[in-house]
């Protein structure tokens, strides 16, 4: 049976992975805009800590080594960037992707 668009009930051919050809909408999101999205979220969550106060929220209670947790304490802004720009690139590179295959879309 052959696939069908979910927005415009268009038949799908074999080679539409991302794109619906008729319309244009995204069949699929591409699995590093997901896992862009959770680094960015837990970019954000690491800022959350980061206003509460990175030496607040338990690093130093013993559960990580004294040196690693201080290192994160004195990085954290660092780690805060570093993760969430992780997250963006990800889902930057997704989006283009997605473009590109609108483009070759629109071009067919
Ligand atoms: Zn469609």
């Amino acid at each position: 049976m052959a696939r069908r668009c979910p927005e415009c009930y268009a038949e799908l051919p074999e080679d539409a992975v991302w794109v619906c050809p008729t319309c244009g909408y995204t069949l699929r999101t591409p699995g590093a805009a997901k896992v862009g999205i959770v680094f960015m979220v837990l970019g954000l969550v690491l800022l959350g800590a980061f206003v509460y106060g990175p030496e607040r929220i338990g690093l130093t209670s013993g559960l990580v080594p004294t040196d690693l947790a201080r290192l994160m304490i004195v990085n954290f802004p660092l780690l805060v960037l570093g993760t969430f720009g992780i997250g963006a690139f990800l889902v930057a590179a997704a989006a283009l992707k997605l473009r590109s295959e609108h483009a070759r879309v629109a071009a067919a």
